[in-house]
């Protein structure tokens, strides 16, 4: 077992989204380069819809300078995504691509004294968590109803067959026997039910 520090930025330095803004210099205009693939450990997203998944790699390609205030970080962020067509129900893959550009500011700086804690990233004992900037603008960037392609059809609402692999013309002109059964069997279980609800 690896020997835990009283330190929390001594402990943090494996913490792949922590930066020690040491790196970066203090000098108004030094700058650093963070370009590092972050394991994802907790899938972001939404399940069963589109999700960056556990185990996926978040690439990060930021440049870091240090401004009056703080820290100024831009840049992008990419990572893969795996999901589900909403209309015809398809595993999907993909990309999620975000650009960023976020302050954080230095304790007693002018914006740390005029802004709210949730307003604006804090530089934190030397150190900057790139996490939730990250995680937040990815998350956002995905898509609310991720498609297979932009005119996928769907399924047919008859059969539940995708369109695309239905045959032209395709159609249910009459109650298909399937559902013929199934309405039966409706009727049968509303006739056990004892309360019929018609009290009022
Ligand atoms: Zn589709
Ligand atoms: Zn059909």
């Amino acid at each position: 077992m690896p020997e835990t520090s009283s330190s929390p930025a001594r402990r943090d330095a494996r913490n792949p989204w922590l930066i020690d803004t040491h790196e970066v210099g203090r000098r108004p205009g030094s700058s650093h380069t963070v370009r590092r693939d972050v394991p994802v450990d907790t899938p972001l997203g939404v399940p069963d819809v589109i999700t960056v998944p556990e185990g996926a790699r978040i690439t990060l390609d930021l440049l870091l300078e240090s401004v009056v205030e703080g820290v100024l970080v831009t840049g992008s962020a990419s990572a893969p995504t795996t999901g589900q067509c909403s209309r015809c129900l398809e595993p999907i893959t993909g990309t999620v691509e975000v650009d960023l550009t976020e302050l954080f500011a230095f304790p007693d700086s002018t914006t740390d004294e005029t802004t709210e804690e949730d307003e604006v990233s804090r530089v934190v004992d030397d150190w900057i968590d790139l996490e939730p900037v990250v995680r937040d603008a990815l998350v956002l960037a995905l898509p609310l109803v991720p498609l297979c392609s932009e005119d996928c059809a769907g399924l047919c609402s008859g059969c539940g067959v995708k369109w695309a692999d239905l045959e032209p013309g395709h159609g249910h002109e009459t109650i298909d026997p399937r559902w013929a059964a199934l309405v039966e069997r409706l009727e049968e279980t509303s006739g056990d039910t004892p309360a019929n609800g018609s009290d009022r």
